[in-house]
């Protein structure tokens, strides 16, 4: 097992982190400035786009690109450690092209769009030119188990027309958002997994009403995840993605690779947190000691490094999976990422925040901020318990089948009557 990145992956993060330092870092304040006076999207933006895709850093997570799309093709295994540096800055990921959840759209679109709507919708994506958000969940159903979402889309003649309420859509408030993927029932009645279908909904059409974009813990990204409204919106037969009936199964198809992105750049976070509380512990003195002295926060800090190195390589196992047996042979790993790191990056940041005192919680660190993402990404793409139970399910089956293959393993009951 080799564990060093290829010279390929070296080579690119050199380029991402320079990049990084060199273009994105100097401008967090105007970012923060131009945000906070409501100019969005921030007014250098496409000039760093342009910049990062001159310089070949465009549409790193792709690794279906065909020869005539712009970007690398890397694997997710070469993509993962891209993303982790990315995450270290919440609003990097676009300068790349590479930011949720247009990469989702993007995937989703690779595998399943018609060529009139690759046409129309994916390559303006794939250029930057447009962003995108997708719709699933609702207020008034619990989301987290897909099979209860319950916006309509009926067919009537040559046209869909959709009926229902979505909320915390990210992108939604993005001035850019041409699009939106909707998940609704086309079939009520149907067998429960294949009662759901997408269709793809042109912002612009008449009866989508953008409520409002909701605060996260009062925090308002300004692409918004945000509250909409769809009243008797009409669109063609023909933005239908996939066939109807297939909603439940492009949903799964989506979040393989996605998780791994989230998870990458949420250890970037934690990298950066943990740097932070290093650097204040050496420079922050209590009781004639410096903090890192001090036993608590030295095992603070110990912690953080082990639980980050644990979180990075399960994480960087999934990529390999998904490269290597696809997303459904890795759906375990997937769902075990998705449970652990969000938690590990919510500890250390916790961590971090204890150790620098009062102005952890201000605006003067990016650590609130932090915790914040954090916090969100432990519901936002299913709850951890979701997944948990995923996990468990899987693992017991296995244990059903290993019971019933009559293989040499001795199994728990054989081992407690042998005693
Ligand atoms: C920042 C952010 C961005 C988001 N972006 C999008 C987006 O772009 N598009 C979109 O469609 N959605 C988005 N979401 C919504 C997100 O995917 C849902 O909030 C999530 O799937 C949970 O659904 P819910 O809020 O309806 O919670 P519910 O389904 O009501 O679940 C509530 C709680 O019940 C518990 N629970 C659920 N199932 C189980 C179980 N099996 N065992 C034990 N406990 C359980 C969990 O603790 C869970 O948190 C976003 C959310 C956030 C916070």
């Amino acid at each position: 097992m080799d564990f060093a990145y290829s010279a390929r992956t070296e080579n690119l993060r050199g380029q991402v982190r320079g990049f990084l330092d060199q273009h994105i870092v100097p401008r967090l304040g105007q970012w923060q400035r131009e945000v906070a006076a409501g100019a969005f999207p921030v007014s250098f933006m496409e000039d760093l786009k342009a910049l990062a895709r001159s310089e070949g850093l465009w549409n790193l997570f792709l690794p279906s690109l065909g020869a005539d799309e712009p970007g690398q093709g890397l694997s997710n295994l070469e993509y993962a450690p891209l993303a982790e540096i990315m995450g270290r800055v919440s609003w990097a990921s676009e300068v790349f092209n590479c930011n949720a959840p247009d990469t989702g759209n993007m995937e989703l679109l690779h595998m399943f769009a018609s060529d009139e709507q690759r046409e129309r919708w994916l390559n303006p994506l794939l250029n930057g030119e447009i962003r995108s958000a997708f719709a699933m969940t609702e207020p008034d159903v619990a989301s987290s188990d897909a099979s209860n979402i319950q916006t309509l889309i009926r067919r009537e003649g040559g046209e869909y027309v959709i009926n229902g309420r979505k909320w915390f859509i990210t992108n939604a408030s993005h001035p850019e958002c041409a699009f939106l993927i909707v998940m609704g029932k086309t079939d009520p009645d149907g067998e429960p997994r294949r009662q759901q279908s997408m269709v793809i909904v042109p912002f612009d059409t008449p009866g989508v009403e953008l409520v409002r974009n909701i605060p996260v813990m009062h925090h308002l990204a300004p692409e918004g995840h945000s509250e909409l409204i769809f009243r008797d919106v009409r669109v063609p037969v023909g933005n239908l993605l996939g066939a109807e009936g297939d909603g439940f199964m492009m949903a799964q198809a989506r979040l393989g690779p996605g998780r791994v992105h989230h998870c990458m750049r949420a250890i970037g976070m934690a990298e950066l947190a943990l740097e932070l509380m290093v650097e204040r512990a050496l420079e922050r003195k209590t009781f004639g000691r410096y903090l890192h002295q001090h036993g608590s926060v030295s095992e603070w800090i110990a912690r953080s490094r082990m639980e980050i190195e644990q979180a990075r390589l399960l994480v960087l196992k999934t990529a390999w999976m998904i490269d290597n047996v696809g997303a459904k042979g890795a759906r375990k790993e997937i769902a075990m990422i998705k449970a652990v790191v969000p938690s590990m990056l919510n500890g250390v940041v916790d961590r971090a925040m204890q150790v620098f005192g009062a102005m952890g919680l201000t605006p003067d660190t990016p650590l609130a901020d932090l915790w914040i993402s954090s916090r969100c990404l432990r519901i936002a793409d299913g709850p951890d318990e979701v997944h948990l139970r995923s996990i468990a399910r899987l693992e017991i089956a296995e244990g059903q089948e290993r019971r019933g293959s009559g293989s040499d393993y001795l199994t728990p009951p054989e081992v407690l009557r042998a005693r």
